[in-house]
Formats: structure tokens, sequence, C-alpha cells
């Protein structure tokens, strides 16, 4: 899949549409989910152009790679979560309902989040 230069990720990343920035570094925009699904929920995304977890695995340099998951480690260490607990999460393609076209991971926190995946 090629990647989309209009995804709303990627418009966010040239300013061209605001977010609620919560941490921001040379590789790395991390912000508020616009719906979000627990009382702390922020995305994480790299500022290259990857159009999932997949793309970016396959695609990204290590140094980049490398950014992206200390990066993720640190938001949820600015956020407070390290202590009582928090869920990432990645949704790659079709059957995982990925929605926007920009690699990303949610980082989920602030209550008992529950299981994994809802029963069936
Ligand atoms: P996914 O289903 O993994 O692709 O998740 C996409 C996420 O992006 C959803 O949780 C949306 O609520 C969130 N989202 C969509 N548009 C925006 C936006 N403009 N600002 C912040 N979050 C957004």
């Amino acid at each position: 899949m090629a990647y989309d230069r209009n995804n709303i990720f990627a418009r966010i990343l040239r300013s061209e549409i605001p977010c609620q920035k919560v941490y921001e570094d040379v590789h790395v925009l991390a912000f508020s989910d616009i719906r979000p699904q627990a009382p702390v929920h922020v995305l994480v995304i790299p500022k290259g152009e990857y159009v999932s977890l997949d793309d970016f695995a396959a695609k990204a340099p290590a140094a980049e790679q490398a950014a992206f998951v200390a990066a993720v480690g640190k938001v949820a260490r600015q956020l407070g979560l390290t202590e009582a607990g928090y869920r990432v999460l990645a949704n790659h393609g079709a059957d995982a309902g990925q929605e926007v076209p920009h690699f990303h991971v949610h980082i989920f926190g602030g209550k008992r989040l529950g299981r994994m995946l809802p029963r069936e």
C-alpha cells in the first residue's frame, strides 16, 4: 500500500490541523487521541512516512525504530503511567480495523484496562 500524504496524521505533522501535543523529538510526535477510549489515550507516531507497523518494521532505519521504542517508553513515563501500568497497541490492516494509514501506537492507561480483547 502506497503512503497517502493527505492522511490525517500527515496533516498533523505538517501542522495543517491541530493536535494536543504530549511529546515531540526529532523522530517522533505524540498527541492525545481525539476520541479517548481510556482516561489516558495517547498516540505515538514516527515523523517518517510509514503506512503501518509492518511498513515501519520493514523499511525504517534501525535508528528510527530504536528512537520510536524509546519514545513510547518516555511518553508513558512522562504521563505517569509506568508504576500503575499501561497498554500499547498497534493496528495493522483491515482485520485490526486500522483507520489512519500512518503508523501509530496507542498508549492506554489511567484505569484497570481489563481483557486484552473482548470475548467473542
Ligand atoms: P486506528 O484505528 O489504530 O487507525 O486508530 C486511529 C485513531 O486515531 C483513533 O483512535 C482515532 O480516534 C484517532 N484520531 C483520528 N483523527 C484524529 C485526530 N485528528 N487527532 C487525534 N486522534 C485522531
